[in-house]
C-alpha cells in the first residue's frame, strides 16, 4: 500500500459542525486555520479539493435564525445566502496564501448522466492543472432532493471518484469510528483501521447529526463504501484542530482509516 504521505490528489471534506459555531456563524479561528493547513499541503505539492458544507448553517447564522428551517423554499433561500458568505470567506483567506479557488456546485445527476459527468470531470481536471483549489458543495438552492436527502459525506466520496483521487479525508467533530458511542460510554475505543465495511462496522454508526448539519457516522461509512469500492482509501479524523491533517499526511496514526485493500 502506498504511504499516505505519498498520496497526491486529495479530497478533504469539512462539515457544518466543524466550520461554524453553534450560532451558525463561521468559526473564524477554525476555518482560517483549515485554510492555512490546506494551503500548506498544496504548497508541498499536493492537489487539494475541498468539499464544504455550511451553506445552510452559515445562512442561518447570517440571518440570525437559530434553527435550521424545515420548509424547502426557506432552506434553499438560506443556502443561497450562506454559500455566498462561505465562498467570500474561502476566496479571501486562500488568496492570503496566494491560492486561487473555484466554486463548483453539484447536483446528483452528474453521476447519472454520462455527458454531465464527463463535463464535470473535465472541469476538475482543468482546474487542477491550473493549480486551482476547487471548493465543492451541493447546489442546495436548486436541488430539492439534495436538501432533503443529500449529504456532503456522500458528495465528497462522489467527488473523490470523479477526480480519481488518491485519498479522501472527512473532518468530523469526533475522533473517528468508535466501537460504541463515546458520548454514552467513556470506555469506547477508537477503531484505527477498517479493512472491510461489514454489518458490524455499519452497526457502529448511529446516524447522529448536529443542529445545522445533516451528516452523521452512517453517511461517513456510506462515503467510505463509495470511496473504497473505487479503490480510494479514506480517513475520518477530528477537524477541531486542522493541524491533524499534517499528522495524517506524515503517516502518523490518527482517526479511522478505511482501506480499500486494492
Ligand atoms: N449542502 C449542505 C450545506 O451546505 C450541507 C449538507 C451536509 O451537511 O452534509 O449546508
Amino acid at each position: 500500500m502506498k504511504k499516505i504521505s505519498q498520496r497526491k490528489r486529495i479530497v478533504v471534506k469539512v462539515g457544518t459542525s466543524t466550520l461554524t459555531h453553534s450560532t451558525g456563524m463561521i468559526n473564524i479561528r477554525k476555518l482560517e486555520h483549515l485554510v492555512k493547513v490546506l494551503s500548506d499541503l498544496k504548497n508541498s505539492g499536493k492537489e487539494v479539493l475541498l468539499v464544504t458544507s455550511g451553506a445552510i448553517g452559515v445562512g442561518c447564522g447570517k440571518l440570525g435564525i437559530n434553527t435550521r428551517p424545515c420548509d424547502t423554499p426557506s432552506k434553499q433561500a438560506v443556502a443561497a445566502i450562506g454559500q455566498c458568505e462561505l465562498m467570500y470567506f474561502y476566496d479571501k483567506k486562500f488568496a492570503e496564501y496566494n491560492h486561487t479557488v473555484a466554486q463548483v456546485l453539484l447536483t446528483k445527476d452528474i453521476v447519472q448522466d454520462d455527458i454531465r459527468k464527463t463535463n464535470c470531470q473535465n472541469t476538475f481536471v482543468k482546474l487542477l492543472s491550473l493549480g486551482v483549489i476547487p471548493i465543492i458543495n451541493e447546489n442546495d438552492t436548486i436541488s430539492v432532493e439534495e436538501i432533503e436527502f443529500g449529504d456532503n459525506d456522500t458528495l465528497s466520496a462522489v467527488v473523490a471518484t470523479l477526480v480519481d483521487a488518491d485519498f479522501l479525508v472527512i473532518l468530523s467533530d469526533i475522533d473517528g469510528l468508535f466501537d460504541k458511542n463515546p458520548s454514552l460510554y467513556p470506555d469506547a475505543k477508537l477503531i484505527p483501521k477498517v479493512n472491510a465495511i461489514d454489518d458490524y462496522i455499519i452497526s457502529l454508526a448511529d446516524g447522529s447529526g448536529s443542529k445545522h448539519g445533516t451528516g452523521g457516522m452512517i453517511t461517513k461509512i456510506h462515503a467510505a463504501q463509495i470511496a473504497n469500492s473505487a479503490k480510494i482509501d479514506m480517513a475520518i479524523i477530528n477537524g477541531k484542530d486542522p493541524d491533524i491533517l499534517y499528522d495524517l499526511f506524515e503517516d502518523k496514526e490518527v482517526g479511522t482509516l478505511f482501506l480499500s485493500n486494492e
